[in-house]
């Protein structure tokens, strides 16, 4: 019997080109979340995103498997495309965030100096 620790270091497997156990039982969610108990992916304790067998879309990007192991212990995986824009995950890396200088202009915020 295999125990399922909730271990930090599972997400350094997330870009391990071996797959790791648990992704053998995954199953398809076409919702992006967890099959059994509809937690988002945001709270999974283990991720492995299937980078080696990339499928092409109709309009030419790039998808792949993502596999996700719930907090719950299900295993479940779904189109890295129907990924949901995710405002609060903060795993991925975000771009720097740009000064707050007027697009048109650069110049930074002279609305200051207008009277309303
Ligand atoms: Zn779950």
């Amino acid at each position: 019997m295999e125990t399922l620790a909730n271990r930090p270091h599972h997400f350094m497997e997330a870009f391990s080109p071996i797959p790791p156990k648990w992704v053998e039982s995954a199953t398809h969610a076409l919702t992006f979340s967890c099959p059994r108990c509809g937690e988002a992916a945001s709270v999974a304790t283990a991720v492995w995103i299937n980078r080696r067998a990339p499928v092409y879309t109709h309009n030419h990007k790039r998808k792949w498997q993502e596999f996700y192991q719930c907090e719950c212990g299900t295993a479940w995986w779904a189109w890295s495309s129907d990924r949901p824009p995710n405002p609060w995950q903060v795993n991925e890396p975000q771009e720097e965030t740009p000064p707050s200088l007027d697009p048109l202009t650069g110049l930074g915020d002279s609305w200051g100096s207008f009277e309303p």
